[in-house]
């Protein structure tokens, strides 16, 4: 009986899965090749699909069919489990909300995105301060809507990280706080000169540059029968089904921007290549949260792909079609590949200060949602926290609380999966290294699959079967602590120094 209705919820998720690819191809398309005279009718495509699939999603034999299932779930045999309590989960979640909520919240996103937009170009927060009022008093709303007896801010966290907690999280970010502010104080002591990227400029034409992403990309283990390399303003990744695709973008002077996006989207990549293809669509064959899967494109951008031993193994390969690279040290790459000081801008900070612009971000938007700060004091205490953690202050808005879409478009909650991500790779990388003997031994000599092989075992088959922290703890043999990660740019901060 159980089995019956359980044949029928993987048929419907599966079915789910392939409208959504058809969807991410079209929107994938649109980011990469669309003629720029087709956008009208390509966004009415879209928003055609995505209504039909989310009337599926929503449809009462679908959801009569999880209740049924979720009742009797003690019958079902493990792998049924799992995918009946995620989707029971994430179900109850949107059936939480009242409909006018999801109307007027996707409208005031929409609205709040092309404020943004101008506010930032114009410098000028007080155009976007009305929208995110109104953002943290609808999110409020939604988390209530969802469980009135927890935290809003926690409830929030869990739509991108499910099994979250407030408990957790804020000694894991109290703890990563108080042991990165020593070590960006050491950094700003620094000489000018150990931060120099210069072995890493010249003049690299793009075309090179393709073959070697497709090199390196192919040594970490991506797998271009099922995915494909392309080019975007804001690079990405994205699944279609077992089409795995990436995008990158590209400087001709700095040979850094394109690689180190490939490797992060590759990450990301090798993730969903590794998951179970024979539970496609279903919980079990979807990836666990955005902290797990950033865990897994971290760990390849700056675990592996900014380590010593990475640049003697991607010397000689990128020196075969940039000779200029051949006679340069390699420390000398690598200490470009690692240039760190204090930024205003996030997505271009370095490894050592990264996780404070995070904390920071944390902090706010806990405060915001709990209402003990004013979004007219936003901008201030921004700057306030910039000078406590990073010692400097950005002279403009748009250097500082404008610079991220997130808020505007009502991502309350997501900012904290980047540290975790950052959290999980160290740890993990430390259980690797106990797994498999030293894993620089090997990617000095471009051997990766066995860290593939390590992550894929450990972590990507897993799917959803358990949420991040079990799953990392499993992976792992203790649970994650960020002790491995400041160990990590504690010697980065040494190699830096030199
Ligand atoms: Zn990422």
């Amino acid at each position: 009986m159980a089995d019956h209705h359980y044949d029928d919820l993987k048929n419907e998720l599966r079915a789910q899965a392939d409208l959504a690819s058809v969807l991410a191809l079209l929107e994938w398309d649109q980011e990469t090749f669309l003629p720029a005279g087709a956008q009208a009718s390509r966004t009415r495509q879209i928003g055609l699909l995505a209504a039909h699939l989310h009337e599926r999603r929503t449809a009462s034999p679908y959801l009569d069919l999880i209740d049924t299932l979720a009742a009797r779930i003690d019958e079902l045999g493990d792998d049924a489990r799992v995918d009946v309590r995620e989707t029971k989960w994430r179900v109850d979640r949107q059936r939480a909300l009242p409909v006018d909520l999801v109307r007027e919240r996707a409208m005031l996103h929409a609205e709040a995105k092309s404020a943004w937009i101008a506010a930032r170009q114009e410098n000028d927060f007080a155009r976007l301060a009305p929208y995110l009022r109104r953002i943290v008093a609808t999110e409020r709303d939604v988390a209530r809507a969802i469980d009135p007896t927890r935290p809003p801010y926690e409830t929030l966290l869990e739509e991108y990280e499910p099994g979250a907690s407030l408990a957790a999280i804020e000694p894991l970010f109290g703890q990563l706080r108080d042991g990165l502010l020593p070590l960006v104080n050491q950094l700003r002591a620094l000489p000018p000169d150990r931060s120099d990227a210069t072995p890493l400029f010249g003049d690299f034409p793009i075309e090179k540059q393709k073959e070697l992403n497709r090199r390196v990309a192919t040594r970490l283990g991506f797998d271009f029968a099922l995915g494909r390399i392309d080019e975007a303003a804001h690079p990405f990744s994205t699944t279609i089904g077992e089409d795995v695709r990436i995008t990158t973008r590209y400087s001709t002077t700095d040979l850094r921007y394109a690689l180190y996006s490939t490797i992060h989207e590759t990450g990301h990549a090798l993730y969903e290549q590794g998951l179970d293809r024979e539970a496609f669509g279903l919980p079990r064959g979807t990836s666990c949260s955005l902290g797990v899967h950033e865990s897994q494109s971290r760990l390849w951008e700056n675990n592996i792909g900014r380590s010593e031993a990475f640049w003697r193994f991607l010397q000689p390969l990128a020196s075969d079609l940039f000779p200029e690279l051949e006679g340069r040290p390699v420390a000398s790459l690598v200490r470009a590949a690692n240039e760190a000081r204090p930024s205003y801008i996030r997505t271009e900070s370095d490894e050592i200060t990264y996780n404070l612009h995070i904390i920071l971000r944390f902090e706010l938007e806990k405060a915001l949602i709990e209402g003990d700060l004013p979004i007219d004091d936003l901008p201030h205490a921004w700057r306030e926290k910039m000078q406590k953690y990073l010692g400097i202050v950005p002279p403009t808005d748009r250097e500082g609380v404008l610079q991220d879409v997130h808020w505007p478009s009502g991502a309350i909650g997501y900012f904290p999966t980047y540290s975790l991500g950052n959290v999980y790779a160290a740890h993990l990388m430390q259980a690797a290294n106990v797994a498999l003997g030293p894993v620089d031994e090997l990617n000095a000599r471009g051997e990766f699959a066995p860290l593939l092989g390590w992550l894929r075992t450990n972590i990507h088959r897993h799917g959803q079967s358990w949420r991040g922290a079990e799953l990392i703890e499993r992976a792992s043999g203790t649970p994650a602590t960020p002790n491995a990660l400041l160990t990590h740019l504690q010697r980065k901060l040494e190699f830096i120094r030199g």
